[in-house]
Parts: structure tokens; C-alpha cells; sequence
């Protein structure tokens, strides 16, 4: 699936939101952009408003947007630098590379978040300082039924940034029904332990997020249909997982 029909410019980014944000979005204190424009439809996604986007919109020259993230160098401080996240920064992929060149070139530290289901994904690596990348479900079926994404695009992405070996944070968030049976998580960390079997001591990490509804009021404001029902996992499930990942060698991080 592509992003045909979303906001793509060379020279504009379209934005939804920015602000600082400490160590959840990368390492250090980091300027986030929120781009608009996702080719997916997670049905728990918590930032519905930042779906759509249409090239009839006006977006944020390329230039502001480096001048700004420079201007803001002094606020970066514990190894911080700027995060590119969604929506989906690879349906903006043109403006995204150019500006991460140009950050780059001043020695400025990139991160970006990604659904990583895109081919545009090697265009931005070799820019991307730190890649926080989502892997939502092993099952190839249900991952497209439920999102729209390619299991085997996401999975040939996350495979190829693991062997360059550079830091890789890879998050699943589980949710109860869609991920959470006993098949689902053997299949998880079987992809883990091979992920990590192809990168470095220190990279890839990966992080297991618990379903949460902060986004539930945007989707009903909106007028949208929430569709998730009971999504919640228990601390004791929770707790459970964790210890079983790291009996297999995969220590979960929260960040
Ligand atoms: S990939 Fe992310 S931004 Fe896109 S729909 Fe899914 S959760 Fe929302």
C-alpha cells in the first residue's frame, strides 16, 4: 500500500503538531515533529487527527524547518537531537530525507518513528541516527486485515537496519485479541531473537507497550467508530511476557 493520495511534497512538510520530549521519542531531550499522513489504519491508533492529509494542503518549507531544528541545537542536551514521527513520516519521504541530509551535514542527531512498512524505509537509514520502528503482529494475514500493512515489507526493513548495526529500538504494542495469544508470542519472540541474532550486543532493543485508550475520545470526537473492545492486558500477563522474552535472551525495555 502506498501513500498516493496523502500529502507528499519535495519542499513542505506537513505537520500536525511538535514540542520537546524527553527520551521517549530517542535518546536525550528531543524537538519532535508530528507529521500528517498515514498509509495504515491501526484501529487503536492514537492520533486519528493525524491520518488524512491531502496535497491541497500547506505544508512547512523544508528550509523553516531545518533553520528551526538548528536554532534549538543548545535545548538537545544527554545526547538529544530532533525525532521525526506520525502519522507516518515515510508518506512524506522526499521532504523527510532532505531535511535529514541537511541536519546531518551540521552534525545534528536524527531519529525517526516509523510503521516501517513503506520502501522508502531505505531511503531514510542512512540518515536516521536512531530508528524507532513498530512490529505489531507476526501473522502476515492478520497484520494486513487489521492494519494494512505487509508483513514482509516490515519485516525484509527491520532485518536489513539490524544488520547495519546501527541502534534500532523496536516497539510492539500488545493488545488483548489481536496479539496477545500464546501462538502470537512465540511467533513475537522468535522474531526477536532472530532480529537480534543479526545486529550487535547493544542493538536492536525492543520495548512491549500495553494497549491504552488515549486516543479512544479523538476517534468519538471525530465521529469516528472506536473498534477496539477490551484491549487492556493485565499487569500479571504483562509481567509474565517480560519474563519469558528474557528467558529467551530478549530484555524489554521501557523507555
Ligand atoms: S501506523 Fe501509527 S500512525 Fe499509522 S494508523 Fe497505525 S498507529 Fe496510527
Amino acid at each position: 500500500m502506498g501513500c498516493k493520495r496523502l500529502f507528499d511534497k519535495t519542499d513542505e512538510l506537513l505537520i500536525f503538531g511538535k514540542g520537546f520530549n524527553y527520551s521517549q521519542d530517542g535518546p536525550g531531550n528531543r524537538l519532535v515533529y508530528h507529521l500528517k499522513g498515514c498509509n495504515l489504519h491501526c484501529p487503536w491508533c492514537s492520533n486519528p487527527e493525524g491520518l488524512q492529509s491531502s496535497n491541497d494542503e500547506k505544508g512547512v518549507p523544508v528550509t523553516d524547518i531545518i533553520n528551526e531544528v538548528i536554532s534549538c541545537s543548545p535545548m538537545f542536551f544527554d545526547g538529544g537531537g530532533v525525532t521525526f514521527t506520525g502519522g507516518e513520516i515515510l508518506c512524506q519521504a522526499r521532504a523527510v530525507k532532505s531535511i535529514l541530509v541537511e541536519l546531518k551535514k551540521r552534525g545534528i542527531h536524527t531519529a525517526v518513528e516509523t510503521n516501517a512498512s513503506l520502501p522508502s524505509f531505505l531511503d531514510i537509514m542512512p540518515y536516521t541516527d536512531f530508528l524507532i520502528a513498530d512490529y505489531k503482529h507476526p501473522d502476515a494475514e492478520i497484520l494486513k486485515k487489521t492494519t494494512g500493512a505487509s508483513l514482509t515489507a516490515v519485516t525484509e526493513n527491520l532485518r536489513s537496519r539490524a544488520l547495519s548495526g546501527k541502534p534500532m529500538l523496536v516497539r510492539t504494542l500488545l493488545v488483548h485479541g489481536f496479539n496477545d495469544s500464546c501462538e502470537d508470542l512465540n511467533r513475537l519472540l522468535d522474531f526477536f531473537v532472530m532480529l537480534k541474532s543479526l545486529g550487535n550486543k547493544e542493538y536492536p532493543k525492543f520495548e512491549l507497550l500495553r494497549y491504552h485508550e488515549y486516543g479512544k475520545d479523538k476517534w468519538i470526537k471525530a465521529g469516528l467508530s472506536y473498534k477496539v473492545k477490551n484491549g487492556f492486558i493485565s499487569d500479571e500477563k504483562y509481567l509474565e511476557i517480560v519474563k519469558q522474552f528474557k528467558q529467551k535472551g530478549i530484555t524489554i525495555i521501557n523507555t
